[in-house]
């Protein structure tokens, strides 16, 4: 259990599954840099939290921006969208009446990807509601702009192990403050701080391999 000084952003969890050294640049290193897609994003991200905090809308309650917080993962942040649906099974809602089952919803503005980047943030936020109204939430959606849908992911053991081994990852190099080297993959062209990275550098020889080259000639 980590105490609640010690939190990390939970919306981190995501750079930190697609490339560790994005999220120390960003969290440990805190710098950051624009391109057109994550500004596209945040307007997207905007779109979802502009509308009423809470709506209803027959049997469904729905809650935008929610703090959330979790201390066995050791993070905080917000749920862009939590539905509460009417249900024999769910828990009890002050000021609603009736039992609610949490459904977390998270807007992405892209399309779904290869990576389980944003499963794994999603799966971060049922654990986060679990821990706070003491409940268990089996599914959440991912909410995709390019193709308008949602894509319903299961929370199954599997998917919270990974999200408990990231975040203790995560909390480790946060302790060490240390930056991973550059790994490159086909996300690297996309990246907004590819020039603060320079990962074509990975591509060099280091410094020692030179030298050692240059003495040996
Ligand atoms: S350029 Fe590639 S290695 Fe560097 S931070 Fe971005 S995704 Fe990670």
């Amino acid at each position: 259990m980590y105490v609640e000084d010690d939190y990390l952003m939970l919306s981190g969890l995501q750079h930190f599954v697609y490339c560790r050294r994005q999220w120390a640049l960003i969290h440990i290193e805190q710098q950051w840099a624009e391109n057109e897609r994550t500004v596209e994003g945040n307007l997207f991200h905007n779109i979802a939290h502009d509308r009423d905090k809470t709506e209803k809308r027959g049997d469904v309650l729905i809650m935008r921006g929610l703090p959330v917080k979790s201390a066995a993962l050791g993070v905080s942040g917000e749920c862009d969208v939590v539905e509460f649906h009417k249900s024999k099974t769910g828990i009890s809602l002050f000021a609603y009446n009736g039992l609610w089952q949490p459904f977390p919803i998270e807007y992405k503005k892209g399309a779904p990807k290869e990576h389980n980047a944003d499963e794994i943030q999603l799966c971060a936020q049922a654990i986060c509601l679990e821990e706070m109204l003491l409940c268990k939430i089996p599914c959440g959606s991912l909410f995709y702009g390019e193709n308008r849908r949602r894509m319903q992911v299961d929370f199954t053991q599997e998917l919270r192990e990974k999200v408990c081994s990231a975040a203790n990852e995560m909390h480790n190099l946060w302790e060490k403050g240390y930056t991973p080297k550059v790994k490159l993959h086909k996300g690297c062209n996309a990246c907004s701080l590819k020039e603060i990275c320079i990962p074509k550098l990975a591509k060099t020889r280091s410094p020692a391999a030179y030298i050692e080259e240059r003495l040996k000639d």
